[in-house]
């Protein structure tokens, strides 16, 4: 089964999504992950999408949507994880459309609910590996080694748009673009959620079960 997984900047969708690949070998299609790799390559696709993301405000749509197009062009039928795609009813709308001109179908668009108390200790202490993306936290999950990312030995940083300022950006972001996306979905008959606030196997076991 193909997800939509969905919730504010820290609700846990990338976490979800690495247990997701680990476990059940499913694709995850973060768009998140995407622009940074592109930042990183310095390539058109990162000169572009760096001014929206350091500011915490939405990447265009076209370009959101381009990129996401290729991406599902080249999946050889494996089962995979929309994390952080779509963001509002427009970007969903394309969604649609795509899916269907590619004979795909979501399953399930699973969002994942956290209170906004919980959401700002979770990003500013988020940390990420530079090479591989793997996710940490401060005090819940850190690093074996701090500064070392256990699973590949790379640099484990901070974000640039996990830092305060940016985050009051991205939450009001998400309030004003991405909440409504509940409806959006509900009235599809796609929609599930899952309380994102418990112990991460927790809410894993919780997603797992919305597969059966
Ligand atoms: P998102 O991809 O939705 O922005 P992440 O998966 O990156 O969120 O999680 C944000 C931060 O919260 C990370 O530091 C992560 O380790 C932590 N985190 C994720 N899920 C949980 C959880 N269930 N309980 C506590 N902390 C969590
Ligand atoms: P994330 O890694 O999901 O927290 O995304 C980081 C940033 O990338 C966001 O704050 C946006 O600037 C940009 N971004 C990621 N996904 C999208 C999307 N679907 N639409 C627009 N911008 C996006």
């Amino acid at each position: 089964m193909n997800l939509v997984l969905f919730g504010a900047p820290g609700a846990g969708k990338g976490t979800q999504s690495e247990r997701l690949v680990r476990e059940l070998g499913m694709v995850q299609i973060s768009t998140g992950d995407l622009f940074r790799a592109a930042i990183k390559n310095k390539t058109a696709l990162g000169v572009q999408a760096q001014s929206y993301m350091d500011k915490g405000q939405l990447v265009p749509d076209s370009i959101v949507i381009g990129m996401v197009d290729e991406v599902l062009a080249n999946l050889n039928g494996k089962s995979f994880i929309l994390d952080g795609f779509p963001r509002n009813v427009a970007q969903a709308e394309a969604l649609g459309k795509i899916l269907s001109q590619r004979n795909l179908t979501i399953g399930k668009a699973i969002f994942l609910e956290v209170r906004k108390e919980d959401l700002l200790s979770r990003l500013t202490g988020r940390r990420v590996c530079k090479s591989c993306g793997a996710v940490y936290h401060v005090q819940s999950k850190p690093a074996k080694i701090s500064g070392v990312c256990d699973q590949c030995g790379g640099e484990v940083i901070q974000r640039n748009d996990d830092k305060e300022d940016v985050i009051a950006t991205r939450l009001k972001t998400y309030e004003e673009s991405t909440e409504p996306l509940r409806g959006y979905y509900r009235s599809s008959g796609q929609y599930a959620e899952v309380n994102g606030a418990q112990d991460a196997e927790l809410v894993f076991q919780s997603v797992k079960s919305l597969l059966k």
